[in-house]
């Protein structure tokens, strides 16, 4: 079975062709510089033919087509419900006419973080597990959530796909959702210099006088080298990610909480901190739940919409 999906995440849009829920090729486009989808389609479009030509395939040789979205999304309707800040004319979008007409394919819609967690069930770190919390570390955080063995979305769409968004300070930070000191105002990616504008010392930080963006890679580097601002940074990074899973857990009651994202390029010193956190802290009184970091990294959700045409 070839299939063809795309992945849009906050700063970027990954296109691949899946044969028999694997990717065979994937090519990644720059997003940061479009701030709505209709836009982005032609690019999308002519990649997605490239890949298509250059694999040897014709259009009509292809099931349909997958797409992630990083949003509230219609499932069943395939169609975008509300986005917050990026990309926020896609609910006028009609991506299954977009797909029909353009490239002659069926198109299914997911969210992005519910798409990663089929994937890491089916192919990665939660294989075997019907019980599964997925939190995707990255730009913002993403949320997605597997109640015995049924994906949860709720009666509009939104259930589990907002654990990013979960309130873990009173009067925090303003969030682009519109809730206070949510989980991903207060430690995402978008919201990292604006953190790091606030705290006390930034312009005597490392941070202040990268080469190169500001991000979580940027802060554990500058952490391990000892400078003060980043390591306060990342120590209350991890403890917000780390609350946040615990609420995940209290609410999903998963046996298995996977995370990904690109913050998970430093695993080593972010899975260690949320597996003793929540062993310490989350409720399980039946035993501890396995925190795994995503084996498939930024594969997860394009393998995870293979399974929407099982
Ligand atoms: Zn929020």
């Amino acid at each position: 079975m070839n299939l063809l999906a795309i992945d849009l995440g906050g700063s970027h849009a990954t296109c691949a062709l899946l044969r028999d829920g694997a990717v065979r090729s994937s090519v990644r486009l720059d997003a940061a510089g479009f701030t709505g989808l209709r836009p982005l389609l032609p690019a999308l479009r002519r990649t997605l033919e490239e890949i298509v030509a250059t694999s040897g395939l014709a259009l009509r040789d292809l099931q349909g087509i997958g797409f992630a979205f990083p949003g509230l999304v219609d499932s069943e309707r395939h169609c975008v419900l509300s986005t917050n800040e990026k990309f926020r004319d896609a609910p006028s979008v009609d991506l299954r006419a977009w797909a029909s007409e353009q490239l002659g394919v069926t198109l299914r819609l997911e969210n992005d973080a519910r798409a990663a967690l089929l994937g890491e069930r089916h192919a990665g770190a939660a294989r075997g597990s019907d019980d599964v919390v997925m939190m995707t570390l990255g730009t913002g955080i993403g949320g997605s959530a597997m109640i015995g063995g049924a994906l949860l979305r709720g009666r509009h769409h939104q259930a589990g796909v907002l654990g990013g968004h979960l309130p873990v300070r009173l009067a925090g930070r303003r969030c682009t959702c519109g809730n206070l000191g949510c989980a991903e105002a207060e430690a995402s990616t978008w919201a990292l210099p604006l953190q790091c504008a606030d705290w006390p010392g930034f312009s005597e930080s490392a941070l202040a006088d990268l080469a190169g963006p500001l991000n979580y890679a940027a802060v554990f580097a500058a952490a391990e080298s000892g400078d003060r601002v980043a390591t306060e940074v990342r120590d209350r990074s991890l403890a917000v990610w780390a609350a946040a899973a615990v609420g995940l857990v209290h609410a999903y009651d998963p046996d298995t909480l996977v995370l990904g994202g690109g913050v998970m390029g430093s695993a080593p010193a972010v899975l260690p901190y949320i597996e003793r956190y929540v062993g310490r802290h989350a409720w399980t009184p039946w035993g501890r739940v396995r925190v795994r970091a995503s084996e498939l990294g930024d594969n997860a959700a394009l393998v995870g919409l293979s399974i929407l045409f099982q």
